[in-house]
């Protein structure tokens, strides 16, 4: 299995290759500022003692307080949280908000957890982080198994040990508990923004055929913005397996046929295939929504979309990019194409700091401000470069943080 944080090193290293930066500034990007690990101890329901590996990364703050969602899965690992967190300081900085960088997470199969399990677990993830997180400092936000409850169990736990009421220290927190509208589909949406804003630039029609990997927050949102606008979603998977109509795949029948049966497999008139399968359909529109590490020097020569949407993190090896580039397939980095996410995230937390509640159309309106603006940037640097868009993307990034840094020297 590539190791993630080595590609990212290795993406930063090829996008300096196309316009050289300071090497004393580019060796401070090379390791993250601060690395945490904990042990959180649990009682679980059967009286036993179960401890839990769980880890914060804190990469680097030179443009605002650290910023990055937490993951439970078992695969989690420091290597993948610190790649993690370096990419959410370059995507901070590709769209230009004023935060930093870092991601934490927790070792375990949040679904062999009961309910009473995993709050113990997320309240116990902020009693051993809460001395170096804050409003100010560092601000989690959810990922790949963390949900908008777990967010209310963490700030609320954070609010009793600290006495701090903003709520401004976790965001995707539920509307209820001081969560902005719009923030859980604002990874999906900011994602349509940019292939929408690029769509006729990519030499792309109005509507698509669509192949979405993953069928969680963000695949699940993005298959039924994809739908509405009127694109045509024609295969879905999740970790159980992957379906495939095409004719098209309802995404509301999808929703209750999940509900109903706890999987997407056995939908209506659809034709059950692998996750494998389902990456090299042919398709105008792949947008891998899960996990890292998809598209590699193995299938790479077998992808036929025409352009791929990233909005898993890190869901292609470089190795892959060079095989998709050469094949004149356009990738939409991660780095900008999730952003959205991160983008309302931030507008929660200025929502929470400021007392403000602001409107779903006033958060989507900024939203897509944001993300057509800074994709503009990103398109015009790769085609003065010459380079992808995922290096273009990169060097936009450098710049700002760079510029960031210069006034942080010690
Ligand atoms: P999630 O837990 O809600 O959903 C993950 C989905 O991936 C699930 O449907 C799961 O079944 C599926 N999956 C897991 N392993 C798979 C496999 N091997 N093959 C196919 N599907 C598989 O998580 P999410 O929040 O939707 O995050 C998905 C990706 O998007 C992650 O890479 C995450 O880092 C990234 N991301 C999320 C956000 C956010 O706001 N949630 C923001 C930016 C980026």
């Amino acid at each position: 299995m590539d190791n993630p944080f080595k590609n990212a090193l290795n993406q930063l290293t090829r996008a300096n290759n196309v316009q050289i930066f300071d090497t004393q500034f580019l060796s401070q990007l090379y390791a993250p500022n601060r690395e945490i690990r904990i042990s959180i101890p649990i009682t679980m329901d059967n009286g036993s003692l179960a401890l839990f590996e769980g880890y914060r990364v804190q990469y680097n703050n030179a443009r605002g307080p650290y910023k990055g969602g937490l993951r439970f899965h078992q695969d989690t690992d420091i290597d993948e949280v610190r790649a993690l967190a370096f990419w959410m300081t370059l995507k901070c900085a590709v769209v230009n908000i004023p935060m930093g960088g870092g991601k934490g997470g927790v070792t375990v199969d949040p679904k062999k957890l009961s309910k009473v399990e995993l709050e113990k677990l997320s309240r116990g993830w902020i009693k051993l982080m809460y001395p170096v997180i804050g409003p100010h400092t560092d601000v989690p936000a959810p990922d790949v198994n963390t949900t908008p409850e777990i967010m209310q169990w963490m700030v609320d736990e954070y609010e009793k040990i600290t006495g701090d009421t903003t709520r401004a220290v976790i965001t995707g927190k539920p509307i209820a508990f001081g969560g902005s509208e719009g923030r859980t589909r604002a990874t999906g949406l900011g994602g349509f923004y940019v292939f929408d804003h690029l769509r006729k630039k990519l030499q792309l029609p109005d509507s698509c055929t669509v192949v979405i990997q993953g069928f969680g927050n963000v695949g699940g949102n993005t298959a039924e913005i994809f739908s509405n606008h009127g694109d045509k979603v024609i295969a879905i998977s999740d970790s159980k397996g992957a379906i495939y109509k095409q004719t098209g795949i309802n995404i509301t029948s999808l929703n209750t046929h999940k509900e109903q049966h706890g999987t997407i497999l056995g939908f209506e008139g659809s034709q059950t295939i692998t996750n494998a399968e389902l990456l090299e359909l042919p398709c105008d529109v792949l947008v891998p929504s899960a996990l890292e590490n998809q598209i590699t020097i193995d299938n790479a020569k077998k992808i036929q979309a025409k352009v791929i949407l990233e909005l898993a993190n890190g869901p292609t090896t470089p190795d892959a990019d060079d095989v998709l580039f050469a094949k004149g397939i356009s990738v939409i980095p991660d780095i900008l194409a999730n952003a959205g996410g991160v983008t309302v995230s931030t507008f929660e937390w200025e929502q929470n700091l400021k007392n403000e509640h602001w409107t779903e159309s006033v958060v989507n309106a900024k939203l897509k401000e944001i993300m057509e603006t800074q994709s503009d940037i990103v398109l015009e640097k790769s085609l003065t470069l010459k380079t992808d868009l995922r290096r273009a993307a990169f060097i936009v990034a450098l710049e700002r943080i760079e510029k960031a840094m210069r006034k942080k020297l010690y």
